[in-house]
């Protein structure tokens, strides 16, 4: 076998020339999955105001430090604070102020005492007397019940640092520090070519030979999926003509990066070869890898291009391991894969190449055992749809015994 290039080296040498995007402001709303552009940091303490975590009474801890089921401690109701008011007054000592949850703590109070530990029986929105006595029965801590100001946050603490992906959590964050808009990452737009004299749009009928383009939908599907804004043009024919207009076509919508698939390997490639020296420079690889070995590197006019393979799942595998970091370096964001460990639930053979196996994963103990999902067929894509990740069998290691733990790339939760 001659040299083939490692896949770990390879993803380097793509990295190394390509940048990340520019920044832009987006509502909000339109954050989930974006990349933060910056370090976000708090304007404002959160909560902005140290607050009771209960309904109860406001107290001076110390008011009750000697207080017991035979030594109930009455205070004076000097006040209700419901919640989006604010105290007017202090407590002093012997006082209490009925507050409810979120109301600020008053001046004074350093704790809380659950309503439940008092005599007093109330519901949501019964008015309280002032001047009442409230009964204690049991000491509390000093800060008991307050949620101090900051406490989930300080103002100038950095809440969301750069390469972020914005979550429903952290676009809460961002909303109670009462941003309605961040800087994330421009998307990559990304545009998607299938080449093939036997590909049908899916709207026609099938003809003897022919076969439907699904490449096109996985590629496009797996650009979103990723953060990207895909692309597709109409499927090139097999003439220089097709290939070229197809080709232009992609470039004159100044994408950020353009995949096609198919026309990379022997036999196939003299055609599309051909194109890409007229638009660029671009390397033909073998890679290390299986399924997915020949691949087309390069720049057209300036834009990153891939060439995958044309088999559907080695579109597919090629692009969760190669073209995915790149993607990702594009939007700026750094590698979120993720990887666990699972056992080989059977024997498996490869070629030496590094391979990537689909697998189902099933709950064994406290491990995970993987099981081919059928036929590793590279144009098999139901091996894909049944798969729950990809095993990684390493480089040289031609024989997997049942029992060999190796990592596996999740591509959904498995069942439990
Ligand atoms: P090629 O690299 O052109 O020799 O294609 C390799 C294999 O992938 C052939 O079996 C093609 O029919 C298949 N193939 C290529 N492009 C697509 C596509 N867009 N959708 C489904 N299969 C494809
Ligand atoms: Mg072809």
């Amino acid at each position: 076998m001659t040299s083939l290039l490692n896949v770990d080296r390879a993803i380097e040498l793509i990295l190394m020339g390509l940048e990340t995007k520019g920044p832009e402001h987006i509502g909000l709303t339109e954050a989930l999955g974006r990349v933060a552009a910056t370090d976000i940091i708090a304007p404002i303490n959160l909560p902005p105001f140290a607050n009771s975590a209960l309904d109860g009474f406001a107290v001076v801890a110390s008011d009750m430090s000697e207080a017991s089921e035979d030594n109930p401690i009455g205070l004076t109701i000097v006040m209700d604070i419901p919640a989006g008011s604010a105290p007017e007054q202090a407590i002093q000592r012997g006082e209490a102020a009925r507050i409810m949850t979120g109301a600020p703590m008053p001046e004074g109070a350093n704790a809380v005492v659950p309503v439940e530990d008092t005599n007093i029986d109330w519901e949501a929105g019964d008015p309280v007397t002032v001047g009442d006595k409230v009964i204690i029965t049991r000491p509390v801590k000093i800060g008991a019940g307050v949620r101090h100001v900051g406490e989930s946050a300080k103002a100038g603490d950095t809440i969301i640092t750069k390469g972020t992906i914005f979550r429903s959590a952290e676009i809460g964050m961002v909303a109670g520090l009462g941003m309605s808009d961040v800087l994330a990452t421009q998307q990559p737009r990304v545009t998607i070519i299938s080449s093939g004299d036997e590909l049908v749009p899916l709207h026609e009928p099938l003809t003897p030979g022919k076969i439907y383009d699904s490449n096109s939908y996985s590629l496009m599907t797996l650009v979103k999926e990723y953060g990207g804004i895909p692309t597709r043009m109409p499927v090139a024919r097999d003439t220089l003509e097709s290939v070229r207009g197809v080709f232009e076509g992609a470039l004159a919508g100044r994408p950020d990066m353009i995949i096609s698939s198919a026309g990379v390997s022997v036999g196939t490639a003299d055609l599309v070869r051909g194109v890409l020296s007229e638009l660029g420079s671009v390397d033909f690889w073998r890679i290390n890898l299986r399924p997915g070995k020949p691949l087309a590197f390069g720049h057209l006019r300036g834009v990153p291009f891939f060439g995958l393979p044309g088999n559907p799942v080695s579109a597919m595998v090629t692009f969760e391991v190669i073209v995915r970091p790149a993607l990702l370096k594009l939007s700026g964001s750094s590698d979120q894969d993720y990887y666990t460990t699972a056992v080989a639930g059977e024997r498996i053979t490869t070629d030496g190449r590094r391979s990537y196996e689909r697998v189902t994963l099933t709950r064994d103990g406290n491990q995970w055992v993987a099981h081919l999902t059928g036929t590793q067929s590279s144009g098999a894509l139901m091996s894909m749809v049944l798969a729950d990740a990809l095993m990684i069998v390493p480089e040289d290691m031609k024989v997997v015994e049942p029992g060999t733990m190796l990592p596996v790339k999740l591509l959904r939760q498995p069942r439990l």
